[in-house]
């Protein structure tokens, strides 16, 4: 089939442990010629998501993850393509960008072969099983009326997007036209993800580098499809509400255009986005990416808006290559409206930073910011703005 809103061409096959893999892209030109050859048997997923009652936020217990591939050596690297003699998790011999359901997730919908996870809660009966009690998860307000010890199955969904089968690659290594195909695994996954009971928020991510890490040197991003709507989306969404209350506007928009007033921040503009350092920058460089016209998802963004996205974003990450001796480790989030809030309200933006803010210098999270939440960054934004764009 041919994608929407774009000339992407999605084919899927089933791997042999029953998870669907698509490829994006015209190569390979027949993916049914390549069938998986690796006879696996599928993983018992025994993910649960507690509610923290203190802090009102749902934690996922993932115990199953520990068997997870860590670091293999680059002749193992299960997400280069398959040869003669390797078998990987992408049966063909070459591929342009591929998505599948991660092996090992943190988050799977209930099937017949994933039951075990309420039986857990309901063998203890210190612990209620929510997921009858509140079927429409997300709201913060109706989470807290909750009991103390109360978990639900962790469903939801975990997929692995490949950027390139090239494996010494990184995003900043794509042409611009390999974007674009990457751009239309998002936007087509965060559709049909959201289309999905149960799940109420579509996350796509990058973790780059083993600082901050990253499992596997392969380039690749994630997509979370959450059955509960995340903390830090939440908060936003509760600032816009209030926001909209005392003011009447849109807090996205007047935040957008006062960076954009101030200019001390900025780092790149184009017709269609402008990236900058934010006021309160948490992490050393940290740049967030808005288009100037406000959308809710990634699936809202108009063709000209996704095609100068991909030149724009590129010029990005080859800044963060520069800013030290090596590549800079980095996380790529971007941040969407919920399925079912916010729609009005939020706004699509990625947010791009690096833990590292001088060579073989790392920021970590210690006692203040994991032990408090409470953050302190030792570079000023206007000097980490300033610094990123001379290295245009
Ligand atoms: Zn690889």
């Amino acid at each position: 089939m041919t994608l929407d809103n774009s000339r992407v061409r999605k084919s899927t096959v089933t791997l042999s442990d029953g998870r669907p893999l698509m490829y994006f892209g015209t190569v390979p030109e027949r993916p049914a010629d390549y069938p998986d050859r690796r006879q696996l048997t599928a993983v018992r997923v025994q993910s649960q998501a507690r509610w923290d009652r203190l802090l009102g936020e749902w934690v996922v217990i993932a115990g199953h993850r520990q068997d997870r591939t860590f670091q293999p050596a680059d002749s193992q690297c299960p997400l280069c393509p398959s040869s003669a003699d390797s078998h990987t998790e992408i049966p063909a011999p070459e591929y342009e960008v591929a998505v599948f359901e991660n092996r090992f997730p943190t988050l799977k919908a209930a099937s017949a072969g994933n039951g075990g996870q309420r039986n857990a809660a309901e063998g203890d009966p210190s612990l209620l099983d929510a997921d009858s009690a509140r079927p429409a998860a997300g709201s913060l307000r109706e989470d807290s009326r909750l009991g103390l010890l109360t978990s639900r199955p962790a469903g939801g969904r975990c997929e692995v997007v490949c950027f390139s089968q090239h494996h010494a690659a990184s995003f900043a290594d794509l042409s611009p036209a390999q974007v674009e195909t990457v751009m239309a695994a998002w936007v087509d996954r965060s559709a049909e993800l959201a289309a999905q009971p149960g799940v109420e928020q579509v996350y796509c991510f990058e973790n780059r580098g083993a600082e901050i890490g990253a499992t596997l040197s392969h380039p690749h991003g994630q997509i979370y499809a959450y059955p509960y709507i995340t903390p830090r989306t939440d908060r936003m969404l509760a600032s816009c509400a209030g926001y909209r209350r005392e003011c009447g506007r849109n807090l996205f928009d007047d935040l957008l255009a006062a960076e954009r007033a101030d200019r001390a921040r900025i780092v790149l503009e184009s017709s269609h986005w402008t990236a900058f350092v934010p006021y309160a920058a948490h992490w050393p460089y940290e740049v967030h990416l808005y288009p100037h016209r406000r959308v809710p998802r990634l699936t809202a963004l108009t063709g000209a808006a996704r095609a100068e996205f991909c030149e724009l974003y590129l010029d990005l990450l080859r800044r963060f290559d520069r800013l030290f001796d090596g590549p800079a480790p980095y996380i790529s989030a971007w941040h969407q409206a919920p399925v079912h809030r916010g729609g009005d309200d939020f706004a699509l933006h990625l947010e791009l930073f690096t833990i590292q803010r001088a060579p073989g210098k790392l920021k970590y999270l210690a006692g203040s910011e994991a032990g408090m939440g409470a953050f302190a960054n030792d570079l000023a934004p206007e000097a980490a703005a300033a610094r990123l764009r001379q290295l245009g």
